[in-house]
């Protein structure tokens, strides 16, 4: 089935010579799409579309449009994966490992307090629990005793890994406020499209 067009709308560019147009879609199965299009020369040679999605309600989301201006700077703060490239995948690395990886020594100290005192996987709580689903999850079993090994042999070894979480989360941190940053400064050289709501059957 193809696409019909519904309907289009649109608003004055930013230099005022122009529009910027949005087109409605519609097919026959009640499905809606929309295309925007800045039909200004100068514009159009200044700014680039952005569509950024935003939450409506109850896994609904709409599409919100701005304008921004051509080769604005992309990020370039702190980015973990670049400090430390090794990527934490369960199913990649050993299990020791992905827990140097993932929990604070302190937290591991805990839960292997905590394995020490309990004898049934069942029992477990916060983040014990939390680690035993996981092995569950990854290898299909969690027994008390190899938790007990993997948890033990983690606090042993943290500091071989120099991207243990002790060492990744200061950078985490960093790197959030970093890019809050740069979102909010690139928020202010955004251009808001309004336009109306459509396709809500
Ligand atoms: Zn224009």
């Amino acid at each position: 089935m193809s696409w019909e067009e519904m309907g289009t709308e649109s608003v004055t560019c930013p230099c005022g010579k122009g529009k910027i147009v949005r087109t409605n879609y519609g097919d026959d199965w009640n499905r809606f799409k929309e295309s925007i299009s800045i039909c200004c020369p100068e514009c159009s040679k200044k700014y680039d579309l952005v569509t950024k999605s935003w939450y409506k309600h109850a896994g609904d989301y709409g599409d919100a449009y701005y304008l921004l201006e051509k080769n604005y700077p992309e990020y370039t703060g702190v980015n973990l994966q670049d400090v430390f490239p090794d990527k934490v995948d369960i199913n990649k690395i050993p299990f020791v490992e992905y827990l140097i990886k993932t929990y604070k020594r302190t937290d591991l100290f805990d839960v292997e307090r905590e394995l020490n005192n309990v004898t049934a996987v069942s029992r477990l709580t916060g983040i014990a629990a939390d680690i035993a689903q996981k092995h569950k999850r990854a290898f299909d079993s969690a027994k008390i005793t190899v938790l007990r090994q993997c948890v033990a042999e983690a606090g042993r070894r943290y500091n071989e890994f120099a991207d243990n979480k002790e060492h990744r989360l200061p950078i985490e941190e960093q790197e959030r406020q970093e890019r809050y940053a740069y979102e909010e400064e690139k928020r202010k050289h955004m251009i808001f499209i309004p336009c109306k709501e459509i396709g809500n059957d």
